[in-house]
């Protein structure tokens, strides 16, 4: 065995650890969200120092004080996107690019928007290398959405604002789904859903992420 095969199937191990140990045990079972799960290689997306850690239940930092999400929160937001294919996805705030490959792997198109163009830039190449074709990156303030691409099946927000962004509301499609981070110094994570009735907002879990930077 080639000492890279090895250390792929190092990897692979510690994957499907983290999958059984810290999302099924938690009750993720959406199967297109677990087998996204499997597949991604996180320990692509981390810094050199924090390789070791790369499967570990928790977030790592990526430089410019940002972090990679940690692995059970990308797959709750993602399981409750409710995807099934086929989607436009906005996604506000690229980071490393993990949830964005994650999405990717749901199908479907995804826009995903940075406002550090260092950041957007590693993404950019990171996920041109592992062959993701349908993701399309902007370096700009999430909270204007994108426009010219709108409107979106589903909408995922990795930053916290206090209030929802008017822009990405606007930008939802009927009978898409949006989930955000809301709050300062207590933030909960938020799902809105857009039914021809109306919008519809409930309570997912309260968590900690880093604040939308004003543009
Ligand atoms: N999901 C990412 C982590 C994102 S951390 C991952 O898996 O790696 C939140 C990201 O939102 C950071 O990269 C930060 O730079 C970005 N961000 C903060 N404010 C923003 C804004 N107004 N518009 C777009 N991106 C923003």
């Amino acid at each position: 065995m080639s000492e890279n095969s090895g250390l792929e199937t190092k990897w692979a191990r510690l994957r499907e650890n983290m999958v059984r140990s810290q999302i099924e045990a938690r009750g993720i079972r959406d199967p297109r969200v677990l087998r996204a799960m499997r597949k991604v290689p996180r320990h692509r997306f981390v810094d050199a120092a924090s390789l070791e850690h790369a499967y570990e239940d928790r977030p790592l930092p990526i430089g410019l004080d940002q972090t990679i999400s940690q692995p059970y929160i990308v797959a709750f937001m993602t399981e409750q996107l409710q995807l099934r294919g086929g989607e436009r996805i906005l996604e506000v705030g690229t980071g490393s690019g993990y949830q964005t490959a994650v999405l990717a792997e749901m199908g479907g198109e995804v826009f995903t928007l940075e406002i550090h163009e260092p950041l957007s830039r590693i993404a950019r190449q990171r996920l041109a290398e592992l062959g993701y074709g349908n993701v399309r990156f902007a370096v700009g303030d999430g909270r204007q959405g994108w426009p010219e691409e709108a409107p979106f099946g589903a909408i995922l927000a990795a930053a916290s604002a206090e209030a929802v962004p008017p822009a990405l509301l606007e930008q939802l499609a009927i009978g898409g789904r949006l989930v955000l981070p809301l709050g300062v110094e207590h933030q909960d994570l938020m799902m809105i859903t857009r039914t021809a009735e109306g919008d519809v907002a409930r309570n997912l879990l309260p968590v900690r992420f880093v604040p939308l930077v004003h543009g």
